[in-house]
């Protein structure tokens, strides 16, 4: 018998002409039998192939109305609990990665949209990222309190904050998993510092030209050196765990997921 064909992950994309939006479009048209394009949002409507798209779906102001297909949003804080109410009144899954959204707007627009459809958000959506999440914090559990902790971290010279989002994901991960807070977490260290106190966290951060992202977590213990490191390529790493996402919740039950259980760790 021949297996039955799969059925394309309809999409919607809002921030659509975003850097994001853009990448995430342009990968999955390249993928047509995993992923439907219904349309583009974003502020200036047209058409995909405005935005170097090969696609003819439209480029809307608006969500569009289509039940069941996944919006999947990086586009701008102020416009995520709209988003997120549209989802639940139209019964479309949301996978959102809008980053400086208030913990407070954020948490209660994804509880509003988990009771109506599946919903997630994450700030990271690399698979490798994510991953590196779980193993430090494997790590830093199993190796015990006798191990130091330091993570490094290095972005290109543009960047205007640090440590960056994902080195602080990181040493969330580990201090839920070993009992410690965000107080343990030392950045930089100049003048007297002291000897290290046992349980720290040292964070640093480098700015060095055109880097990506660069993440090291040193583990060091009585002779011995565990280094775990994720070296961002590019930017496609966000779009293609953001598709896998979206492939992966379409179709589930109203809930709040997280990329965890979309990679099954
Ligand atoms: P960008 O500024 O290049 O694009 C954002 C787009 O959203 C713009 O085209 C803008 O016109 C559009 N937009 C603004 N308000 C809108 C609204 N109300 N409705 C629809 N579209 C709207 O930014 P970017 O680099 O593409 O990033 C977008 C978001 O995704 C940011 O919050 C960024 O921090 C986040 N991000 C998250 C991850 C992750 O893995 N979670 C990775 C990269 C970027």
């Amino acid at each position: 018998m021949v297996p039955p064909m799969p059925v394309p992950t309809r999409i919607i994309v809002n921030g659509a002409a975003g850097r994001m939006g853009r990448r995430i479009l342009a990968l999955a048209s390249e993928r047509p039998t995993e992923f439907a394009i219904v349309a583009g949002v974003d502020r200036a409507p047209g058409t995909l192939r405005d935005l170097g798209v090969a696609s003819d779906a439209p480029l809307v102001a608006q969500l569009p109305t289509e039940r069941g297909a996944v919006v999947i949003d990086f586009s701008h804080h102020s416009a995520f609990y709209a988003t997120a109410l549209h989802c639940a009144n139209q019964g479309q899954p949301l996978v959102s990665g809008t980053t400086g959204i208030e913990p407070a707007v954020l948490d209660s627009g994804l509880a509003a949209a988990a009771k109506a459809v599946a919903a997630m958000h994450a700030m990271n959506y690399s698979v490798g990222v994510n991953i590196v999440f779980q193993i430090a914090a494997q790590m830093a559990k199993t190796l015990g309190a006798d191990y130091d902790i330091e993570i490094v971290e290095a972005h290109h010279n543009q960047k205007v904050d640090a440590p960056s989002g994902t080195a602080y994901g990181i040493a969330d991960a580990i201090t839920a998993a070993t009992g410690r807070t965000r107080n343990d977490l030392v950045h930089g260290r100049e003048g007297q510092t002291g000897k290290r106190r046992k349980g720290e966290i040292g964070m640093h951060a480098m700015r060095l030209g055109d880097v990506v992202g660069d993440h090291s977590v040193y583990f060091v213990g009585q002779g011995e050196r565990i280094l775990l490191g994720h070296v961002a390529h590019s930017r496609d790493i966000f779009a293609v765990g953001a598709l896998r996402a979206a492939a992966w919740i379409s179709g589930r039950g109203p809930g709040r997921y997280a990329m965890k259980d979309v990679l099954g760790l």
